[in-house]
């Protein structure tokens, strides 16, 4: 068995019996889903716009390659600077350089999974660069040393006794304030980095070819002080955020805050067209967008291109029975939930996170939920088949499946001695799968082929 599944089921077990964790959970994902319903109502006619969204992103993602060069040419033209980053480690050498050139100690940085994907703050922290997380979620999890729980909400395992515990521990405040309290504090923190930063950095929500701009929405405004103060602003982003036009906006900017958070559109939605221009008051001197591949072009493969479309509403996350229970750090994965499950095993090792793909009751709910309508679950199946195809499964896997399908096509052994011993033996050989946190697995008396049979 692999390390990186050995992991999963031991902290999925441990996860899944945490009846304090799965409370938490509840609480917040009900807060959610009470909110989306009345987002919804924004529109007139939602499949419509859902299927639309759709058609947009699969446009944008069979020309992807010609959307990222016109994205260059625009966003150049105004005097910002594209680094294109195939792998992690470009992107991070080049934050490097960039901070190098500036003689930057401390990074400001506002939410963004790429960053996380990357391991940015240990990346800076080993070169001896400061990089303070920003939002607030965040902030409360760089605090606490753990990474980001969920997509969207980072600190969505964590009850507001458990932010003050956090607080208390790690700032040496009193250990009882109350939620506004402890944001006041973070407030008061972070306004003196946002001044003393040298660089800020942000992830973008969306790509606009047309225009050559990164868009960040947010809740906080902290992605506009990352922006504002420092001299040089830095966004990295993944090539699957592209759309075509800034018109695009109008409908992708209220679906991801719908399903997102239940708003109607987000609080703050900036889009940044490269540095300060001659006769403007604000924004960086400098700005760089970094495209990040680092194993999205293996995503573009027919079978799971859809995954692609994604934009990280957290949606799936929040209805998937799988992450209710284990919740977002079993994954050992930058993104979970069932996208997560989609997209690791292609970005980072088919091999080492294919038991990704099984991390699912494939009921569906997912591929329901989403606001693009990307066929989650099917794609699960599709990563199950690359999977075997690639030989990727372990001997041990292959003769197990192998005499499963034996069993399931023998109707002699599948009538054999009754449910008795039948039910025997598989309680037996599934003991520590199945039978050690559940029942046995009862059988019916007789099979279905038997009844029919007595019946004729
Ligand atoms: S797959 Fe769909 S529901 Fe899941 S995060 Fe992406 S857009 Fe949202």
């Amino acid at each position: 068995m692999g390390e990186n599944l050995s992991v999963f089921l031991a902290k999925s077990k441990v996860k899944a019996n945490d009846l304090e964790h799965k409370r938490k959970l509840a609480f917040n994902i009900q807060k959610y889903a009470d909110t989306v319903v009345k987002g919804k109502q924004q529109f007139a006619n939602l499949d419509v716009a859902r299927r639309k969204a759709k058609n947009v992103k699969w446009q944008t993602m069979e020309n992807l390659a010609d959307y990222l060069e016109q994205f260059e040419r625009n966003f150049t033209a105004r005097g910002g600077k594209v680094i294109w980053a195939e792998t992690a480690d470009d992107a991070l050498e080049a934050v490097l350089d960039i901070c190098r050139s500036k003689n930057a100690k401390q990074v400001v940085k506002s939410k963004s999974m790429v960053t996380e994907e990357l391991h940015l703050n240990d990346y800076l922290a080993k070169h001896n660069i400061e990089s303070v997380e920003t939002d607030l979620g965040e902030y409360i999890q760089q605090l606490d040393g753990e990474a980001p729980y969920h997509i969207v909400t980072p600190a969505m395992h964590k009850s507001k006794e458990d932010v003050a515990r956090v607080f208390h521990e790690k700032l040496g405040v009193p250990p009882n304030l109350s939620p506004s309290e402890l944001t006041q504090i973070a407030r008061v923190n972070l306004r003196e980095k946002y001044i003393t930063a040298d660089i800020g950095v942000t992830g973008g929500n969306f790509l606009i070819a047309d225009t050559g701009a990164v868009c960040v929405s947010e809740n906080e405004g902290n992605a506009r002080l990352t922006t504002a103060f420092p001299k040089t602003h830095i966004a990295i982003v993944g090539i699957e955020k592209m759309l075509p036009s800034i018109d695009n906006l109008a409908l992708f900017w209220p679906l991801l805050a719908t399903y997102g958070t239940g708003q109607n559109v987000t609080v703050y939605n900036t889009i940044f067209t490269g540095p300060r221009q001659p006769g403007e008051t604000d924004g960086p001197e400098e700005m760089y967008v970094i495209l990040l591949d680092n194993g999205r072009t293996n995503l573009l493969r027919p079978e799971v291109r859809e995954s692609m479309y994604c934009i990280r509403c957290g949606s799936c996350l929040n209805a998937c029975p799988v992450y209710k229970n284990i919740g977002g750090h079993a994954y050992g994965a930058t993104y979970s939930g069932p996208i997560g499950s989609v997209i690791t095993p292609h970005l980072k090792g088919m091999g080492e996170f294919k038991h990704l793909s099984y991390a699912s009751s494939l009921c569906g709910n997912c591929t329901e939920v989403c606001p693009l309508k990307i066929n989650i679950h099917e794609m699960l199946l599709e990563n199950r088949h690359i999977a075997v195809e690639e030989n990727k499964n372990d001997f041990s896997e292959n003769i197990s499946w192998k005499l499963w399908k034996r069993a399931m096509l023998s109707r002699t052994l599948m009538n054999s001695a009754g449910a008795g011993i039948k039910g025997k033996v598989i309680n037996k050989v599934f003991k520590h799968n199945w039978t050690e946190s559940r029942g046995d697995i009862d059988f019916a008396p007789k099979s279905f082929n038997q009844m029919w049979k007595e019946r004729k």
